[in-house]
């Protein structure tokens, strides 16, 4: 039997001098029934917790580490870099080698800016679209979630929803009355909306693949629609693909589904591991901001150089083919496998797989929203959360969260944790 003795600790710790004892809500066990597991080091598709516990990782950092833990080509280009000096706050070679990789990939992204956030990437985006179309509101879809950011945190996923404040208090009510939250997934309500004020419409800003209500795919002609709609009525059309770009394909969902965004926004992975946001579009959009144009976006850290490689080596060994072919497969793999092990035991779930994106919903419905989402069994999600952590598998301590798999993960941990889900199963 496993004890967390020393991370029950450390957590009392913790919580006397951080708020709640975490720096991002996420990371608490909010909605599971146990005190939050601290971790100490990593390794491929392993972590290993204070009490000397190892864990196969489904969470890899909530995305970023889509190589695994400290892989040794991100490792050796971080410290080979550091060892130069950890920034100048002048622009580097480096920055444009990022740049271009990510414009190579994405054909939508003409010009691209970094930055250190998923969050700054969301709201710099908001600040451009409404300064390019010259109009204030914002278009959003219930259970997204775009990074703490005033205007978009109505009806947030992720763990605003998992803490139950959806709606922030703090945010001005002038701020929130731009923003519309319409269902995901649900075409005529956009329609609809557009229909009665589409002409105050600056964007409408999407998880093209949602991922902070759990894993939930666009269904056929979602993501049409939106372009259609933003295109007849003036409106940019934003793709937010921190959690998706680079995960779900090389690119991002946009190459996966074949549709084009005005503007994308892009973290996690492009930083592989460390702190790097970016958000890039058509280069008339992108021109608007300073120094080019005049809509002010800046940063100290951004375009930090160990950041920028760790990023670059991250997308270097992404870009290998068949890597993304292996990590779809081997998704698809576990996802079926948890299927199967939950019928065996009885326990009816709605699996969703997307790429290397999964989550296993404690629902007999299909989750296709965030009404079907929040309709699951969260309370027998937090015991087969804390079952599976018993043995040695760590998924996200909440139901509204993806899953995410590594290249790190080979057939074996897939079949330890397809077995580990089943005695989890059983025992709820
Ligand atoms: C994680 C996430 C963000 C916020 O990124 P941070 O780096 O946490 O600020 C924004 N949008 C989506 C879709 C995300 O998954």
């Amino acid at each position: 039997m496993r004890n967390w003795d020393r991370s029950r600790e450390l957590f009392e710790d913790a919580s006397r001098y951080i708020p709640g004892g975490v720096n991002s809500p996420a990371r608490a066990f909010g909605s599971v029934p146990m005190h939050p597991v601290f971790m100490e080091r990593g390794r491929g598709a392993y972590m290993y917790d204070v009490d000397g516990n190892g864990y196969i990782d489904y969470v890899l950092s909530w995305g970023p580490l889509v190589l695994g833990h400290a892989h040794r080509d991100v490792v050796a280009a971080i410290q080979s870099r550091a060892r130069l000096g950890t920034g100048f706050g002048t622009p580097t070679e480096l920055e444009t080698e990022l740049a271009r990789t990510i414009i190579d990939a994405i054909p939508s992204v003409e010009q691209v800016r970094l930055v250190n956030s998923g969050t700054e990437a969301t709201m710099s985006a908001l600040r451009l679209a409404r300064a390019y179309t010259g109009r204030e509101r914002i278009v959003k879809f219930d259970g997204c979630y775009h990074g703490h950011v005033d205007p978009l945190l109505i009806k947030a996923g992720s763990g605003a929803l998992t803490h139950g404040e959806p709606t922030s208090p703090g945010v001005p009510d002038a701020v929130a009355a731009t923003t519309r939250s319409c269902p995901y997934n649900d075409i005529e309500a956009i329609e609809a909306l557009f229909a009665a004020e589409g002409e105050q419409i600056a964007a409408v800003i999407v998880e093209p693949v949602a991922g902070n209500m759990g894993c939930i795919p666009p269904q056929p002609g979602f993501l049409e629609a939106l372009r259609s709609v933003t295109e007849r009525h003036g409106a940019l059309l934003i793709f937010d693909e921190v959690m998706s770009g680079f995960r779900v394909a090389w690119g991002g969902a946009q190459i996966l589904y074949g549709v084009t965004p005005d503007l994308t926004c892009l973290g996690k992975v492009i930083g592989g591991g460390l702190p790097v946001g970016a958000f890039g579009g058509k280069r008339e959009i992108m021109q608007l901001l300073s120094p080019a144009g005049a809509v002010y976006q800046a940063g100290t850290l951004s375009g930090n150089p160990l950041a920028v490689v760790a990023g670059h080596e991250t997308l270097a060994a992404l870009s290998e083919p068949g890597v993304y072919e292996q990590l779809s497969e081997r998704s698809e793999r576990l996802s079926w496998g948890i299927l199967r092990a939950a019928e065996n035991a009885g326990v009816p779930i709605y699996a969703t797989q997307v790429g290397s994106m999964f989550t296993t919903f404690f629902s007999e419905q299909p989750v296709t929203d965030l009404t079907s989402a929040q309709a699951c069994d969260t309370e027998r999600f937090g015991r087969f959360f804390v079952e599976l952590l018993r043995r040695g598998v760590y998924i996200a301590p909440s139901q509204f969260e993806s899953g995410f798999l590594s290249t790190a993960h080979g057939e074996g941990e897939i079949e330890q944790t397809v077995a580990a889900a089943e005695e989890a199963f059983r025992a709820l």
